[in-house]
């Protein structure tokens, strides 16, 4: 299961075509590296949002 939240931005390389964007308030995080375009939900560290996140049902592992 791909897990944005583990990702660094130590890792770009490349292309950059996969957007992570936060679920909650759909601000931009980060750009991946990936085969096409591709869209990633995250969660940004607004306390809103991680509050959101800590109480959704999770995709962990
Ligand atoms: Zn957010």
């Amino acid at each position: 299961m791909y897990n944005p939240n583990r990702v660094t931005q130590e890792e770009q390389t490349g292309m950059e075509l996969g957007t992570v964007i936060c679920k909650n308030c759909l601000d931009v995080l980060f750009t991946l590296p990936t085969d096409g375009v591709k869209r990633f939900y995250g969660i940004c560290s607004r306390e809103n949002c991680a509050k959101e996140s800590a109480g959704m049902e999770g995709e962990e592992e």
